[in-house]
């Protein structure tokens, strides 16, 4: 498959320091491989989108000497293919519907002494995978379990069986963790199922979740690469899972480090991450480069410095994966 990548900002802010990073990863990565470089802007998420930042985003990345080789899609468009795919596992019995609100969910994890959120996200206990019982549903879940087992060819399910007994004979008899390998992080683990639990794919307000959204597009646009912030290593997994589920190709994935600000965490939209200052791109894009590990080079314009960065990534890490 020929090499396509992707930056997928979401507009809930301009780009910053730490987003230039990632952008200028992946389209160093796709011009090392002599491949596509597409921007999808993933505005799933309205309420926290401000408005025009998609533009403004667009407008620094070209800025920066990075266009990309096809127009932009905007995730919000694209709400019928989610229905599709959510439509696809519902009727494979690997997504149900959900009624549990944040407060069943504590609960729940609490009286099975389980009430250690991970990363602030609580770990599903499962609640609603056997029926709704009366209650309205409000969002859809990925059965994790059942996905674990249709990636295990051996233990294939029987055709017709109750969802109860399923969960039960699942958790008795599965070897429930995926393994995979990042292109900069090397091998890397998780078992879903117990480490996060059902995930949601279409949320209480009705708004299509990251996960489903961005593997349904990963495949839809034929992305071979995904190279992105290490802030974003911990999904993966889940995406794998789900590319299985809809049986779709998985791409390679490579997380690149991430911007610390002064108080040591990550750099985000979330914390304040000043807006890049781009009266000087060169300079912006040469900090990028420094924490990529590529040499700042001599180059007095943009196009001369992402030329020897295409290089030097190559050199850096392309080794035995080109
Ligand atoms: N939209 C996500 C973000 O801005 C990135 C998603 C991805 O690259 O997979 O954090």
């Amino acid at each position: 498959m020929p090499y396509a990548g992707r930056f997928a900002p979401s507009p809930t802010g301009t780009l910053h320091a730490g987003s230039l990073v990632a952008a200028l990863a992946s389209w160093l990565d796709a011009r090392a491989h002599g491949g596509r470089w597409l921007v999808r802007i993933e505005d799933v998420d309205t309420p926290r989108c401000l408005p025009g930042a998609d533009t403004t985003i667009l407008q620094q990345l070209a800025t920066c000497g990075l266009v990309p080789d096809e127009p932009p899609v905007w995730q919000s468009q694209r709400g019928a293919l989610y229905e599709q795919a959510l439509q696809r596992l519902v009727e494979q019995g690997l997504a149900y519907p959900c009624a549990c609100s944040r407060k069943d969910i504590e609960q729940a994890l609490q009286q099975a002494g389980q009430h250690k959120p991970r990363h602030g996200e609580l770990v599903y206990p499962g609640t609603c995978r056997s029926g709704l019982y009366g209650r309205s549903a409000r969002a859809w879940r990925l059965y994790t379990g059942r996905c674990m087992e249709r990636t295990h060819p051996q233990k294939q399910p029987p055709a017709r069986m109750e969802i109860a007994q399923t969960a039960t004979e699942f958790i008795a008899t599965k070897d429930a963790t995926l393994h995979w390998s990042d292109r900069r992080l090397g091998p890397q683990t998780q078992d879903v199922e117990h480490e996060v639990g059902d995930f949601v794919l279409r949320r209480a307000d009705g708004l299509w979740a990251y996960q489903l959204a961005v593997v349904v597009d990963d495949a839809a646009q034929g992305i071979t690469d995904v190279v992105r912030g290490q802030d974003l290593a911990d999904n993966t997994a889940r995406q794998i899972l789900l590319q299985r589920a809809l049986q779709l190709p998985t791409p390679r994935y490579l997380h690149t480090p991430l911007v610390l600000g002064a108080n040591g965490e990550k750099l985000s939209k979330q914390n304040g991450a000043q807006p890049l200052d781009l009266h000087d791109p060169l300079a912006a894009l040469q900090a990028a480069a420094t924490k990529l590990g590529l040499p700042a080079g001599s180059a007095s314009t943009i196009p001369e410095a992402l030329h020897h960065w295409v290089t030097a990534w190559s050199a850096h890490y392309l080794k035995g994966t080109a």
